[in-house]
């Protein structure tokens, strides 16, 4: 089956007793069992098995052409459920372009541990053969990446990282399954925050991860279980109900954000934009050959620094001023203050005057006009007299 038809029909059969075409929110913590461990399809406890989770879990594996889906109550409860799978001592070499809070929770938390990591610039073929010179457990890959999507080549690299021994872990957060496959280019493991483009409206938070290794899966499903860190089955419903829409939400997320992307690369008031789908960027040639389409994330630098930053940000319009992505609305933000502040001192500051936005499906006149106004008053900040 193809990937429209998976995402509606994986581990999502009518309902038994019903035939609700729609896979019940098991809300419940306990089963009742028909004698002492006589319990029906394995469900004793909802920490450790819900329906509804089981549902979201089977789609998600489908969707990345994996065995396994194991979902959490968030994108970092699935990294750290994976970070549980490795101990004090063990190597990790991260792309130096990740997502804030996996900075934080490396370097701030599991670093104090004992845990090694090191940050480095993976899109660089010197650099990226230096750091797999030495044995390493971990390589943790996002691509693209955030927030200024750089290119990794997932198979270049995974081949690189299997000779030094690791694991290879992608953070498919910015791309979707729809249009990238890591395991199918040599992952291990691939890591969802579903709270993005999955469940794709905003109102559920929530991870996973999927593998095709029956081990590691068993692994991930014994954390999970033993941490505890699991949605709620409201929260794996509504993640479910995203997913059905995910195809169709990529391509207009895609589409919108090629055509602002080449809008932005003529305008005066901006310096510099970050988008795969731009011929002139660096990785354009790997993301074609990796990606389906370039995906709804673009980044750009503008004229004048932060004062013309903050002009522009005044008044956002139609796009809502805030952190987190993927959603149907289009939101725009500051990254250096806000999603990337704790990558404060960390030798990897994002530049101060870039704005990232996350295009959402909104009809993308509306969108463009808005931006307008928005660079037109970060031009007449920089026009405007010192005093
Ligand atoms: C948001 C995000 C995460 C963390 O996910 P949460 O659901 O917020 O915990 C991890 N990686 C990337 C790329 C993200 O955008």
């Amino acid at each position: 089956m193809e990937f429209e038809t998976r995402a509606i029909h994986a581990g999502q059969e009518p309902d038994p007793l019903t035939g609700s075409v729609n896979v019940p929110i098991y809300q419940t913590s306990t089963y009742a069992q028909d004698g002492v461990l006589k319990m029906r399809g394995g469900h004793d406890y909802a920490r450790t098995i819900n329906p509804t989770r089981t549902a979201l879990e089977e789609c998600l594996a489908s969707l990345e052409g994996g065995k396994h889906g194991v979902c959490f109550s968030s994108g970092m409860g699935a990294t750290t459920a994976i970070m549980e799978l490795f101990s004090p001592g063990s190597r990790t070499v991260a792309i130096n372009d990740v997502y804030g809070g996996t900075y934080r929770l490396f370097s701030k938390l599991y670093a104090t541990k004992g845990y090694d990591y090191e940050f480095v610039d993976l899109t660089d073929e010197g650099t990226a053969r230096q750091a797999f010179e030495r044995p390493a457990d971990l390589v943790w890959l996002e691509t693209p990446s955030n927030p200024l999507l750089k290119i990794v080549d997932i198979a270049a690299i995974a081949e690189r990282a299997h000779a030094a021994g690791a694991v290879v872990v992608v953070d498919n957060t910015f791309a979707s399954p729809y249009l990238q496959q890591p395991l199918a280019l040599g992952a291990d493991i691939v890591v969802h925050s579903t709270t993005k483009y999955i469940g794709g409206h905003s109102d559920a938070v929530g991870g996973a991860a999927i593998t095709n290794d029956d081990e590691t899966a068993e692994r991930l499903h014994f954390v999970q279980n033993s941490m505890g860190a699991v949605p709620g089955p409201l929260d794996a419903f509504l993640t479910l109900r995203g997913a059905k829409t995910l195809a169709v939400r990529m391509e207009r997320h895609c589409d919108n954000a090629a055509g602002i992307a080449r809008w932005l690369t003529e305008s005066p008031a901006v310096s510099h934009v970050y988008y795969p789908g731009l011929a002139a960027h660096p990785g354009h040639e790997t993301a074609k050959r990796q990606m389906k389409r370039f995906g709804g994330m673009i980044a750009f630098q503008v004229n004048g620094g932060r004062p013309a930053v903050d002009a522009a940000l005044a008044d956002t319009g139609v796009w809502t001023l805030g952190e987190s992505l993927g959603g149907v609305e289009s939101l725009i933000e500051h990254p250096g203050a806000m999603t990337h502040a704790s990558l404060a001192g960390s030798g990897f500051e994002v530049p101060d005057d870039l704005i990232r936005l996350s295009v959402g499906i909104e009809h993308v006149d509306d969108l463009m006009h808005d931006l307008v106004a928005m660079l037109a008053r970060a031009t007449q900040s920089r026009s405007r007299p010192i005093q």
